[in-house]
């Protein structure tokens, strides 16, 4: 089956948001943030009128999602390194060795990842994405979508998800 791809990386794809990652295995970031811009390619076949999928619809998803992430610290739930705790009063504290943050339960968005790298990221966006797709009950004919996320110029990862026709 012939296969097309369409790509979207449009200047307001991206949100200003603070993180702080782990590496080398124990250490962790100090709090910093980031302008990260994103990219999506959607592949498949065409549909009826010719089109792999409607831009405007696509972009209108890719800049819902990403308006949650904007403006916010991005916390990872699934890290060993970084505990981060809600509080009865809508608070989060989060605790990183002896340092300890706290936030407005509002300012920040806990994702369900175990580091907050460009990769999961993507890995994230992606998801949220095929969910949107797969509810707008149209885009059953996709094969592939793609994320890249980009951190400071020139520095990406990209993240691809195979769908499995499901028509
Ligand atoms: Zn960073």
């Amino acid at each position: 089956m012939a296969h097309y791809k369409i790509h979207i990386s449009k200047d307001n794809l991206m949100f200003a948001a603070g993180h702080f990652a782990s590496y080398d295995g124990s250490k962790v970031e100090p709090a910093h943030g980031h302008n990260y811009r994103f990219s999506v390619t959607v592949e498949g076949p065409l549909d009826q009128n010719s089109y792999v999928f409607n831009f405007v619809t696509l972009k209108r998803m890719m800049k819902r999602i990403s308006d949650e992430l904007d403006h916010r610290m991005l916390l990872p739930s699934e890290s060993v390194l970084i505990s981060v705790e809600p509080q009865p009063d809508g608070g989060v504290l989060v605790r990183v060795g002896t340092r300890w943050y706290r936030f407005p339960g509002e300012d920040v968005v806990i994702l369900p990842i175990a580091n907050t790298t460009v990769e999961l990221i993507a890995r994230y966006l992606c998801g949220q994405l095929h969910e949107q797709l797969a509810q707008s009950g149209d885009a059953s004919h996709l094969c592939a979508i793609e994320v890249e996320v980009e951190e400071t110029f020139g520095q990406s990862a990209t993240y691809r998800e195979e769908l499995e026709p499901s028509a």
